[in-house]
Order: structure tokens, then sequence, then C-alpha cells
């Protein structure tokens, strides 16, 4: 890895002013844990924009002097630093990235128009800045990404891939083909020791030297950010897309078949999108893409305050998405806002409280987002003029600890609060760690959140004999679902498989009478493929959960189990006798 491409990213000398004193405290003062880190890292901002990272400060150290100036030694200061593994305890290692800057269809009023950035995302939040250190190119934020998980020690063999970024079914067809092939193609290549960085590093880049900013009180409805961005896009490629951003689906797809083997496997692909956007064709695109979950922003559950934000789809859209993507399998993340424009603490809870319990809805998890005014949203009109206002900050916790005591055990609330930095909050809540604060409201009142985040058993060996099997049923508009899950005596989730029963005719041909497996999810420290310990993952749980699946199938008159496999795990399947259909993985139950 060169040099120069290593500047590209950061170089500690620019920075020599604020880095040193941080580097300098942290080697005097070893933090206790994270948190102690990131309040020293927040006294210590980047100049001009956002916090340092951790490989940052590493570098700065390293380029500042090291040991002989800041008196800890390389070892220790590079330990200090160190993340507890967090991120891959839940067995697999996320990599997220995000597309380039794109017109987006929605007009919502609390939306940012960073036109830096795609729609929605600030460029100093901690995965939009390495995006654009990447020049929103999906190969290198994926090759990257995974380098850098390396360098700190984790795991790289199961990888998530999750694609953030404005609305993706509003990307044309040539740029999501070429945008997943190519981390493909860097999953690909950082499992086979292969850097074609620099032969991929020759994308536009332009973006962060776009200094245009939008006032969010100036705004009425128009979308100020998709006249500049596309004006953006014309300038750079001629047209909204630049000529090499296109393949072909025999590429797409022959860079799927080498990860099958490859040595960092895609086991997960997430795509967001907007509910209007749902469509047979879109969701058939995004399956053929190799997406196993889709991330669908419902937002609220009240037309009126839909309509009060500018959502442009009704409640209506949000119910027709939710059967469509279940009826084909995929693994559906809701997220869902607080405090929108209208809405009220009470609606909110009740809005949260219909979302996992109708029918209708019922996601498998969950981002809960309360709204944060930033200076680029429309919103800031309705601030200023009173409409507006955030919760306190004791109301919203009241807000957040209902919806988390309400989360059912089939659920998991993955994040509750967006990573936005807390300059660029103009009001709103800027607790971090909201969850946290909700869950320890709810344990003073011995309420204990249920939810699988709150459960589940992430890095811990388990004894995989005294595990008990438990199955869970709830109804939904398409049929019938079964939650099957490992648990200890203790009440932990060790495991657990996501089965629908479907109760109308198959929407493709493929799933004619075939019951289907949505997701798998076997926890434990993700270990390299073919290694060995007393994870769960290596205690044949899978593969219990699916001949459980299969039986249950069976005595519900489903002559076929179908699987979402994604790309990384269709050997797996293929070892429990399934078969390769075009979409979906199949076996006779
Ligand atoms: S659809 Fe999503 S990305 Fe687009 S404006 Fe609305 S919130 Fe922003």
């Amino acid at each position: 890895m060169g040099a120069t491409r290593r500047q590209l990213w950061f170089d500690p000398d620019a920075h020599a002013r604020e880095l040193a004193p941080l580097v300098a405290e942290i080697a005097a003062d070893p933090p206790s844990d994270a948190r102690a880190l990131d309040r020293m890292v927040r006294r210590y901002p980047k100049r001009g924009r956002g916090l340092f990272r951790k490989s940052e400060i590493i570098a700065g150290y390293r380029a500042l002097g090291g040991a002989a100036r800041f008196g800890a030694s390389e070892r220790d200061f590079v330990a200090r630093m160190r993340p507890r593994p967090v991120r891959t305890l839940s067995g697999v290692t996320p990599v997220t990235v995000l597309t380039k800057p794109y017109p987006c269809p929605g007009r919502c009023v609390f939306c940012p128009n960073d036109v830096r950035m795609p729609k929605s995302y600030l460029s100093d939040e901690p995965g939009a800045q390495r995006a654009e250190d990447n020049r929103f190119d999906p190969y290198l934020q994926t090759w990257n990404r995974l380098r850098a998980y390396h360098e700190m020690g984790h795991p790289t063999s199961k990888v998530e891939l999750i694609v953030l970024g404005g609305t993706w079914s509003h990307y044309p067809e040539s740029y999501q083909r070429w945008f997943v092939k190519r981390c493909f193609d860097a999953l690909n290549d950082f499992g086979a020791g292969v850097d074609a960085c620099p032969a991929a590093g020759k994308a536009p880049a332009r973006w962060n030297e776009l200094a245009t900013r939008v006032e969010g009180r100036s705004l009425d409805g128009e979308s100020v950010y998709n006249r500049i961005v596309g004006r953006e896009l014309r300038a750079i490629a001629g047209g909204l897309l630049h000529v090499s951003e296109a393949c072909s689906w025999d590429e797409l797809e022959a860079a799927q078949r080498r990860n099958e083997r490859a040595g960092a496997r895609c086991v997960g692909l997430s795509l967001e999108t907007r509910p209007d956007e749902v469509d047979a064709a879109e969701v058939l695109r995004m399956r053929r893409l190799g997406a196993t979950k889709v991330q669908l922003g419902v937002q609220s559950l009240d037309d009126a305050v839909l309509a009060a934000n500018r959502r442009g789809h009704d409640v209506a859209a949000a119910r027709r998405a939710f059967a469509l993507l279940r009826r084909f399998g995929f693994k559906i993340q809701a997220h869902y806002m607080l405090n929108l424009l209208g809405a009220t603490p009470e609606g909110d809870v009740a809005g949260f409280r219909a979302l996992v319990g109708d029918p209708d809805f019922r996601p498998d998890e969950l981002k809960l987002y309360p709204t944060l005014l930033v200076e680029s949203a429309e919103l800031v009109r309705h601030f200023e003029s009173g409409a507006w206002r955030p919760y306190t900050d004791e109301k919203l916790l009241e807000v957040v600890s209902a919806c988390l005591a309400s989360a059912p055990e089939t659920v998991r609330l993955s994040r509750v609060i967006r990573d936005f930095s807390s300059h660029d909050i103009v009001a709103g809540t800027r607790t971090a760690n909201l969850r946290e604060v909700a869950a320890r409201r709810l344990a003073e009142r011995g309420v204990s959140a249920r939810d699988i985040r709150a459960r589940e058993i992430r890095g811990e060996a388990v004894d995989a004999v005294r595990l008990v099997l438990r199955e869970r049923a709830y109804a939904t508009s398409t049929g019938e679902e079964r939650f099957l899950a490992f648990e200890t005596a203790e009440d932990r989730l060790v495991g657990f498989l996501r089965l629908s029963l479907p109760d109308a005719a198959a929407p493709h041909a493929e799933l004619e009478r075939a019951a289907l497996i949505r997701e798998v999810h076997v926890y434990g420290a993700s270990l390299e493929v073919g290694g060995r310990g007393a994870s769960p993952q290596h205690a044949g749980l899978g593969r219990r959960l699916v001949e459980h699946a299969a039986a249950i199938a069976r005595r519900a008159g489903h002559a076929r189990l179908a699987v979402i496999s994604a790309v990384g795990t269709r050997a797996w399947y293929r070892n429990l006798g399934f078969t390769d259909g075009s979409l979906y993985q199949l076996t006779d139950t």
C-alpha cells in the first residue's frame, strides 16, 4: 500500500495543533473505558470538522513523535485506542458503504441537505466521513474498511454489507449493479490478499470541494439538494452517471459466484429505500443484486404527520411494502421517527406499538430516530415559526423508554438516535446513549427490555447441550411467522431463525408451495471461516435450527423450504442439502 494513498486519507501534520495535546493526554492519563476515551476525543475536535477517529489518533501518535515525545510505548498507546470488539460480537462484521450524492424523490422537511453527501447524511457522521474520504467509490470504501478492521484485530471472513444513502431504488439500475459488483470485487480481492485500490481510485473527487451550503430556513418544498447535486453530477460526469459506473448483470453475477468461496464472504446485504418505491419489479431487482435485508423508511404511522413532513407517501404504502418484502422473504428493518412535525409523544408511542403489534407491519429490526434539527433541513422554518419544538429530554426519555418496553422478543431495536455530531444539531437531544439511559429508566421501574439486542449473548461461549429451543408464533398480513430461538437457562439468546409460512399464492414461481427461511443468526465472536472454538457458531446450532424449520414447514403443509440466502452463505446451505434456484435455495421438506 503506497504512502501517497495514506496521505490522501489523513495528514497528521496538518492537524498537529489539536492532535498533539489529545495524544499527550491519552498517553499520560489512560482512559478507563471507551466512554472516557470518547470524552477526551470530544475535547479536541478536528479543526474545521468533526472528531478525530481512532486510526487518525494512532497515526498522530506515530507521526508527531511516538514514544520519544509522548512517553507511552506504541504498543501501550494502540492498546488504549483499541475499541472493545463490540462490532463483531454478533458474529458478523458490518461494512457500511455509502452511495454517491444523487437526487432523491423525497421532500421530507426533517431531512438534511448536505450536498456533499447522499441525501439524508451529514458529512460529519463517522460512516459518511469514511465514504467521502474514499470518494464514494464502493471498492475503496469496502476494501479500506476491511483493512481497518483487519488492522484492529477483527476477523473479516463474514461480512454484512450495509449500503446506505438517499433512496437506493431511485439510483439507476446500472449504477446499482456496478455499485454492488464493486463491493463484491473488494471482498473478493481483500480475501485473496489483493489490493486493487490504486487502479480503482480514479473516480471524480469533487464532492468535498463543494462549498454550497443549503439554508433550511429558505426552503419551501423545493428540493435545492436535487438541483445542486444534479448540476454537479452533470459537471462531473456529463450526466447523472459517470460512464465508468455501470456493469452488466453477468459481470455482477460472476463477482457474486467468486464470493461464494472468497476469504471475505458477504453473509448479508442490506439496501435502504422508501415504501412507495417498493414494487414487485424493485423487490426482484434487489434480490438479484443479492440483498437479504431492506431498510424501510416508515417514519410514522399517522397520515397527517406523514403529510405535514412532506413524506410523499401514506401509511398504506408502508403496509403494501411490508407485505411485498415479506412475501419475497426479505428481512425488514423499519426506520421510525419520534417528534416529527405535528407529532405528539402519545401519538409516537401509539404508532410504535402499532408498528410492532399490527400484523401488517411487525418488522424484524428497528431504528428509532428522534428528530434532530440540522440547519440545512426545511424543518428550521417550522422551528423558527414555533410550529415545531423538540421534546424536552425528559419527555423524549419517557417516549423512548415506552418504545423500548414495547419492543417484543422477536424484534431487534438496533439503533436509537442518528449519529450526528453535536455541533450539527441545532435543536434536539444530544444524548448519544439514549438506549442505555432508557434501559436504566426502565430498570428503576422493575422493567427489562426484551428485544433481541437486550437478550443476545454476543461473544460468550455457551454449553450447547443445555440450551432450550423456544418457538414463538405471530401473525402477519402474509401468513404466519415462527421465531425459533436457542436460549440459555439465564434467558440469553444464542441463535435464532425466522420462518415464514405464507398463506397465499407465491409471488414467484421458485417459491411455489414453499415455506421461507428469512434469517438464520447464531451469535458468538466472529471466528475465521474454518476456525475452531467454543463459539455457538461452531456448535451446529444453525443446522439444528434449519432442520427444525423444515419439520415445521412440513407439518404446515409446505412441500418445500426456501431460503433467501446471502451470496456468501450459499455453500453452507448446499451442505445442508439445499439446491440453487435463480433467486433462492430450496430443499424438499
Ligand atoms: S426519502 Fe429519505 S433521503 Fe429522501 S428526502 Fe426523505 S428522508 Fe431524505
